[in-house]
């Protein structure tokens, strides 16, 4: 099992929290090892990987059967010789999560042949598409003129807002695809600002879900219910892998998670990690689910119907 702390010289809980969060997916640690030579960046990611767990040459400490790391080797690597990160400022866990990915997924997409509708979605593909990256579809229809406007977007987190007490994330979630109403959308076909109606359709969820609870306002102290295990969301199960909390000042303030290995729950703060049997999740800032089933299944939901699900088990990482 993969269990270590990770030394914080300086103001790095936020990326302490965004690897214990990435080694908390199952998948995406497959993808990093199955893929050692692909890119400079899964290459320092196995490093990192292979080195916490069995080599003692990143200054890993025997503290009773846990381990410490310094992620210095990792930093150097992925931080100091990228331009995209500032060492000096403490990033935003969810922002530096997505770059991450993105940094990696820039390094080895290319082209795949598909249907039309999924068109943009494997246009550039590489592993960490059908793990990271979801695939929805917004229909906008004027009411005046009855025009419906389409968009496709890659979607790497999904943001959750906290729309009344105690909400569950299931519920909080299913809100995203609800349709909405629009009072000044500026249709480009009748030229009027209209009431129109939004209604964005899930084409594809990825393997992993990362969701941003947003916090802001009147929703900072309000809770919201998320389960550890089967969240439901429109017919597909996930489990929930790892929680990142924020603590104190958006600039200042600090950054835990609390991580699920082998079935297991550990509390992770920079070197002290703890063995937990309760995780209160109520104030969880961004979260990391899974789905259980192997990647590369593609799972579409193809007409405008939610329920009419059909499955579409793409030949896309071949080739
Ligand atoms: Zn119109």
């Amino acid at each position: 099992m993969i269990i270590f702390g990770l030394v914080n010289n300086g103001s790095i809980c936020y990326l302490n929290s965004v690897l214990q969060m990435l080694l908390s997916s199952e998948s995406f640690v497959e993808l990093v090892l199955k893929n050692e030579s692909q890119s400079k960046s899964i290459t320092t990611f196995n490093n990192f990987f292979k080195t916490a767990s069995t080599n003692p040459y990143l200054n890993i400490e025997d503290l009773d059967d846990m381990k410490i790391v310094n992620p210095k080797g990792f930093i150097q690597e992925f931080i100091i010789n990228s331009k995209h990160f500032n060492l000096n400022n403490q990033e935003d866990v969810g922002e530096f999560l997505i770059h991450t990915l993105d940094i990696i997924h820039e390094e080895i997409k290319r082209p795949i042949e598909c249907s039309s509708e999924k068109i943009g979605y494997f246009k550039e593909y590489s592993y960490i598409v059908p793990c990271f990256y979801s695939y929805f579809k917004t229909v906008i229809l004027c009411v005046n003129c009855s025009k419906i406007s389409e968009k496709y977007e890659i979607v790497s987190q999904l943001l959750v807002e906290i729309s009344r007490d105690n909400i569950t994330l299931a519920e909080a979630l299913s809100n995203i695809f609800k349709k909405e109403l629009l009072e000044d959308y500026k249709c480009d076909k009748c030229d009027k600002i209209n009431t129109s109606f939004k209604k964005i359709y899930p084409i594809i969820f990825s393997k992993n879900l990362i969701i941003v609870i947003m916090r802001f306002g009147n929703s900072r102290k309000k809770k919201i219910i998320i389960p550890s295990d089967n969240l439901d969301i429109l017919g597909y199960n996930y489990n929930l892998k790892s929680s990142i909390f924020h603590y104190g000042l958006m600039e200042y303030g600090h950054y835990i998670s609390v991580n699920k290995r082998n079935n297991r729950w550990f509390y992770c703060n920079d070197t002290i990690v703890k063995e937990v049997n309760k995780i209160n999740l109520s104030n969880s800032y961004l979260l990391l689910f899974e789905r259980s089933i192997t990647i590369p299944e593609v799972t579409t939901i193809s007409s405008l119907s939610d329920k009419s699900h059909s499955s579409s088990d793409s030949s896309s990482r071949e080739s």
